[in-house]
């Protein structure tokens, strides 16, 4: 068994991965700020960081995942006064919406997911320990800055050039660009813009800079230090450099040891963004008759640090590919019966190590999912020369499996029931349970004039498509 490989953006090397605790790999993921829908932008990077856990589990990894909800910051705080609503209420819909999205994408959930609105003590307490050690202070209206000056090493994550750095000079936004390297905030004084979001602090009332939120809430659940720190790569800057900078200072240790980001999903050449306008939600797409699984597909078929131009042209070649998947497992699901499976037949055996080198060498999908289809085409072949034997195509089955383990879309979910179908199930069940059966047969005939059929079985009514 080959080991896993990930670039890690600190060294910009291949590095092995090898967790602090043996067998268990803790990683921290940035979650969304819950201010409008996530656009499928921002789900290449959540989708990415699923095949990451996943693979990790793959190769045998107990894993703790932390995506945090950005539900203060900038951005929340103006569009929920846009809204005319409450900061919490705002954000409400936001995360309600976040998670049902996932679910449509088939990500599996992470292990903790911390609003920041509930960590504002944990990061208080961080600011106050970089305040005691000199490594920040307090501006003349109340805020609290990081001062780059008092720590030699800012700069090192989005490898920085010292000599340009404007310590000193400070920016209060949570956002800037590298050309604007300054103090940045960790604290912000309460200003009018806010409103009434503000907590009561040792320096006054207001509320905590973006980045913060971030060092306190995988340090609660993942400690000081831990092994995979993710995001997108306009992170890099000025979020992780900063993340890293507050953390080690406050803590005098290693933050994360790898720090891998996903590129960016584009739009005709340039980043699809919520302030380009250039976006699509899952929502939207959706809509136009694409299934989560075929957005699934599309934005995980491309290598994570390339970049990928998103069209709709693409969603049908993922349905495409989809389609030759069903085709081919439905057929082996045929040829196997009822058998119990057997050894991998060697062309199946010789796919399953190329789909594992590539995804140890940096989650190489592509490569990965070049071998699965050549495992279709072969598998193919081997079933049009009637030359698989149910054992064979119980043990090929049993491998698409475990890449579906890996990969969380090969296996073709259950389509929901449509709620007029829904209905007619009530009311037959009603039926059955007075047991009028006469009635109970007219509503199956309703439900099967509909295009489902209905099995009762002992745990109830089963709907399947026809
Ligand atoms: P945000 O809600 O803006 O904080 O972004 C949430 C996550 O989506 C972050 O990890 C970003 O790096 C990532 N992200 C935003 N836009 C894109 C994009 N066009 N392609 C890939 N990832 C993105
Ligand atoms: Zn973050």
């Amino acid at each position: 068994m080959s080991v896993f490989r990930v670039q890690n953006t600190l060294s910009r090397q291949l590095e092995e991965f090898r967790p602090l605790e043996a067998g268990h790999a803790r990683m921290y993921t940035c979650g969304p700020t819950v201010y409008n829908f996530a656009h499928i932008g921002n789900f290449r990077a959540y989708v990415f960081e699923d095949l990451l856990r996943r693979w990790l589990k793959f190769k045998g990894f107990r894993v703790t995942q932390v995506m945090n909800l950005t539900d203060v910051d900038d951005k929340t705080i103006r569009d929920s006064q846009k809204a005319g609503q409450r900061l919490a209420e705002f954000t409400e819909t936001y995360k309600k919406a976040f998670f049902e999205d996932i679910r449509t994408l088939n990500i599996d959930p992470a292990e903790h997911y911390p609003a920041a609105t509930d960590h504002i003590p944990e990061m208080i307490a961080i600011i106050q320990k970089l305040v005691d050690r000199h490594f920040a202070y307090r501006s003349d209206d109340g805020s609290v800055y990081f001062s780059i000056a008092r720590w030699p090493s800012y700069g090192k994550l989005a490898h920085l050039d010292r000599e340009g750095m404007r310590s000193g000079v400070r920016i209060a936004s949570d956002e800037y660009d590298k050309e604007n390297v300054a103090d940045f905030a960790l604290w912000k004084a309460w200003d009018e813009k806010d409103g009434d979001v503000a907590w009561e602090s040792p320096w006054g009332r207001g509320r905590p800079g973006w980045h913060i939120e971030c060092s306190a809430m995988s340090q609660k659940y993942l400690g000081p230090s831990f092994d995979i720190h993710t995001g997108g790569v306009d992170n890099i800057f000025p979020h992780h450099e900063d993340e890293m900078a507050q953390s080690e200072a406050a803590n005098g240790q290693p933050f994360a040891t790898y720090w891998m980001h996903c590129a960016h999903l584009m739009v005709e050449g340039q980043k699809m963004s919520k302030s380009r306008g250039n976006f699509h939600t899952l929502r939207d797409v959706l809509g136009r008759g694409y299934s989560g699984r075929e957005v699934r597909y599309e934005l995980l078929a491309t290598h994570y640090r390339a970049p990928l131009n998103f069209t709709f042209g693409s969603l049908d070649a993922a349905r495409t590919a989809l389609r030759r998947v069903d085709e081919f497992t439905a057929r082996l699901a045929d040829a196997a019966g009822g058998a119990k499976a057997g050894t991998l037949p060697g062309w199946a055996q010789a796919a399953a190590e190329r789909f594992e080198a590539a995804m140890d060498e940096d989650l190489n999908v592509s490569a990965a999912l070049a071998a699965l289809f050549d495992g279709v085409r072969e598998g193919n072949a081997v079933m049009d020369a009637r030359l698989m034997s149910p054992e064979d195509a119980a043990a090929v089955r049993d491998l698409f499996r475990r890449w579906d383990g890996a990969l969380g879309v090969l296996e073709k979910p259950a389509e929901a029931v449509p709620p007029e179908v829904q209905a007619l199930l009530d009311r037959r069940q009603a039926a059955r349970a007075a047991k009028e059966w006469k009635q109970s047969d007219a509503l199956r005939d309703e439900i099967s004039a509909l295009g489902w059929i209905v099995k009762d079985t002992p745990k109830g009514q089963v709907a399947a498509k026809a």
